[in-house]
């Protein structure tokens, strides 16, 4: 065991041992488990620049639980040769929660690549901030951030509180594989590269089942071509995308996923217009005055749904009563209905540790 296999550092009057290669094997059990496809999520990785260059000096901050399950896969015995060699970051699996650790862990072991939600990454810079850590001397470069259907004003949020990290969405199921059916490309960052040698994407009319064209909009549908022991064919995502099989500016000539609204169950229907959330959140990140953290409460008044919008002012200097008008006036512009608004104290917003919860029913 020589020293370089070691990270140590003593920053901060702590200090940390972690052998590299002792990282993740307790998570090993759940692996196995899982038997999930590794590869795909390597692939993102190196897509995304994440290569061999980046051995003995840089970890991966893996937050996302099912994203630590699938970077970690690669610690597989059968497949710890490919990690190794072609990958070589190792991985720091921390899970949800405990912000303040996350945010002292990303500072004292300087990792470059974070995964995790894009909603809990904000979460997490803000943590940084309370730390008193300046988020601009910290070495994040790559963000991998999904499980939640998130907006381009998110993807500004997260680089503005995270200077030099560049925010890529990918795309994946528990049922296929977790995290790895599909990223973007950190180049263009135009539609998310569907790993086709694994999976093969279709788009349906989420009511009639019927194929529909390139670039129309419908329900992502997946079959697995490689995955042994429990394959899927022709599963119904309940995921609202639709793709495009033009050549991407990066290269790649894959299929891309473009548009994720997020699941065919997750749309609100206000007096018969059709709410997603991640519409709502489009709409109020225009207002630079609106704090990127929100929730939507769908109340039963009679027979029809009637959806509030709470936010938070992006700061505590701006006035709540023009806040409360000027995002009334976007979400009437972009939705098309009129919405109340409620606008909360800054930081009162509700967090999450992992999904955000975006919509809140009552009564
Ligand atoms: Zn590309």
């Amino acid at each position: 065991m020589g020293e370089d296999t070691i990270i140590r550092t003593t920053d901060r009057q702590r200090t940390y041992a972690l052998h590299r290669e002792q990282v993740l094997p307790q998570f090993a059990f759940e692996l196995h488990v899982l038997a999930g496809e590794p590869r795909q999520i390597l692939e993102i990785l190196i897509a995304n620049g994440v290569d061999d260059s980046l051995r003995d000096e840089h970890v991966v901050g893996a937050h996302q639980h099912t994203a630590i399950h699938a970077v970690a896969t690669a610690q597989v015995p059968e497949l710890r040769g490919h990690m190794r060699v072609t990958v070589g970051a190792p991985v720091v699996p921390v899970s949800g929660g405990f912000t303040g650790r996350q945010a002292m862990l990303l500072h004292d072991l300087g990792p470059q690549v974070l995964v995790s939600t894009p909603s809990y990454a904000l979460v997490i810079a803000q943590a940084v901030h309370d730390a008193g850590i300046d988020p601009a001397a910290l070495r994040l470069e790559l963000g991998l951030f999904g499980g939640e259907p998130w907006t381009e004003g998110l993807r500004e949020e997260i680089e503005r509180a995270l200077p030099g990290l560049r925010a890529v969405n990918f795309y994946g199921l528990s049922e296929m594989c977790g995290p790895g059916v599909a990223a973007e490309c950190v180049e263009v960052r135009d539609g998310l590269h569907v790993h086709e040698d694994h999976f093969l994407v279709e788009v349906v009319d989420p009511v009639s089942g019927a194929p529909l064209d390139e670039g129309t909009e419908g329900e992502l549908v997946f079959t697995t071509l490689r995955k042994e022991a429990m394959p899927l064919l022709r599963y119904r995502t309940g995921d609202i995308a639709s793709v495009v099989v033009e050549p991407c500016r990066c290269g790649r000539t894959t299929a891309r996923i473009r548009g994720l609204r997020g699941r065919r169950d997750d749309v609100i229907i206000v007096r018969g217009v059709n709410v997603y959330p991640s519409n709502v959140e489009h709409a109020l990140l225009s207002v630079p005055e609106a704090g990127p953290h929100y929730q939507l409460v769908v109340e039963r008044a009679g027979l029809m749904d009637e959806l509030t919008v709470q936010c938070e002012p992006a700061g505590p200097e701006v006035d709540h009563g023009r806040l409360r008008a000027d995002v009334e006036h976007v979400l009437r512009e972009h939705l098309g209905i009129r919405v109340r608004v409620d606008v909360f104290e800054h930081g009162t917003v509700p967090r999450s540790e992992g999904k955000a919860v975006r919509v809140v029913h009552r009564g």
